[in-house]
């Protein structure tokens, strides 16, 4: 034990991915902060481009590791899908956000709509469905104030399933949307029979509005193809005036980024929603 200097490791460092152990330990720290209450959410606001009001909040996980600090779900959502602590993990921040979206409806607040990514391992959950509504009932949160995020790749995965189970989904009056839209392969065939209320254009393209001609016809056409289809589109990681004005030169309906506002902790959020209840 003299010299510990090169066998020491960090946390987080990219071996992480690839040592086993290092995997079993994290799994373990995670099976304890589900356990221990160590997980919190932050919300992101989205906003009609048109009103300048906010109309929904995204719910991204975080997770508040007493050792660390706050951790990013790109560092533990991999090893949660891979270990099945993504199923519980899920099912708490569902709950969590729509339990939150009612008490602040509960206190007044302008309403607005709470999203949930829901990760492919959950999506092939037969009961999902059941488990929402189950969900929306013990929180007494409306339907229509929760929405799904689901990738294209999720859904495209095994688009027959898909389409059955997006339509349990979408009986419950909850809304859907297909998130990171453009990076994966829908055919257009399938878009028209998924019952989803919104496309979600990936930050990828909406980042290279004013640097790259490819992604900005890239986001010209989803938005006309929402338009076409009768379907509501919002453009994610905007970061600049001159990305938000080519979005609304082109009439897409919402945005969400940097622009605006980053994701937060919950207690910011009832002073935004609040600003809002003159506009
Ligand atoms: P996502 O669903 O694409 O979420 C958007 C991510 O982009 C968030 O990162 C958000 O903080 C970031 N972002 C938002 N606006 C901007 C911007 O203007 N510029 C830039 N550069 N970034 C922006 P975050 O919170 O680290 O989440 C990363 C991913 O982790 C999410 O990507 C989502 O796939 C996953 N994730 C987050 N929360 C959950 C969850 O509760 N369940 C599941 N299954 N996955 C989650
Ligand atoms: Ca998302
Ligand atoms: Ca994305
Ligand atoms: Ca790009």
């Amino acid at each position: 034990a003299k010299d510990m200097g090169r066998n020491t490791f960090q946390l987080f460092q990219p071996e992480m991915n690839t040592s086993v152990g290092a995997r079993l330990s994290l799994e373990r720290r995670l099976r304890r902060a589900l356990r221990d209450g160590e997980f919190l959410l932050h919300y992101q606001p989205q906003v009609d481009i048109g009103t300048g009001r906010i109309v929904g909040m995204e719910a991204l996980v975080r997770w508040h590791d007493p050792e660390v600090g706050l951790v990013p779900p790109s560092a533990f959502i991999p090893v949660a899908e891979e270990s099945g602590l993504i199923g519980p993990l899920s099912e708490w921040v569902l709950r969590e956000a729509c339990r939150q979206n009612k008490a602040w409806q509960d206190e007044g607040l302008p309403p607005a709509r709470v999203s949930v990514n829901l990760s492919a391992r959950q999506f092939q959950q037969r009961d999902i469905a059941k488990l929402v509504m189950s969900i929306l009932e013990e929180t007494g949160l409306e339907p229509r104030y929760l929405e799904l995020e689901l990738t294209e790749s999720t859904i495209m995965r095994n688009a027959e399933e898909a389409v059955i189970m997006l339509n349990e989904l979408h009986a419950l009056g909850i809304g859907l949307a297909i998130d990171d839209f453009g990076t994966g392969y829908s055919s257009l065939s399938y878009l028209k029979r998924f019952p989803v209320d919104r496309l979600k254009i990936d930050r990828s393209f909406v980042s290279d509005i004013g640097d790259s001609s490819d992604d900005e016809t890239i986001t010209s056409a989803i938005i006309a193809l929402a338009h076409s289809l009768d379907l509501q589109v919002i453009a994610e990681g905007v970061e600049t005036a001159a990305q938000l004005d080519f979005l609304k030169a082109r009439a897409c309906h919402e945005m969400q980024g940097y622009y605006f506002a980053r994701p937060m902790p919950q207690d910011a959020i009832p002073q935004l929603l609040e600003r809002d209840r003159g506009r």
